[in-house]
């Protein structure tokens, strides 16, 4: 098990010593900070980047599915593409969801908007 003050070796992955600078193990320099950095956020919360071009994507090429291009949704952009946009009115519903950030990704999770953080 891991203590508070161990880190495993960057080389052999040995526990060794938070503070070590070498690995009494392998004799490998560790990276500075190495222990002490956290692990990347898979899911920023506040914001997604995938927002915003969605938003320009819907925006500009909207009634082209090329918003749903983006985010995957082949099936549905394809038949967009072909009744441009739903008659102008269904990608209109699109840039509004988008907007508020009620839409959801071909996962069916949502892009959220920082507009509307919920
Ligand atoms: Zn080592």
């Amino acid at each position: 098990m891991k203590a508070e003050d161990e880190k495993y070796c960057v080389e052999c992955g040995k526990l060794i010593n938070i503070k070590a600078e070498v690995c009494p193990y392998c004799g490998v320099r560790q990276p500075i900070f190495y222990a002490n950095q956290p692990f990347q956020q898979q899911n920023n919360t506040f914001q997604d980047d995938r927002w915003l071009p969605a938003l320009l994507f819907c925006f500009f090429l909207g009634p082209f599915g090329a918003h749903r291009f983006y985010l995957g949704q082949i099936g549905t952009a394809v038949i967009q593409l072909l009744t441009l946009g739903g008659c102008g009115i269904w990608y209109l519903i699109d840039l509004i969801m988008i907007i508020v950030g009620k839409y959801k990704d071909a996962d069916g999770n949502y892009i959220k908007s920082p507009v509307n953080n919920n």
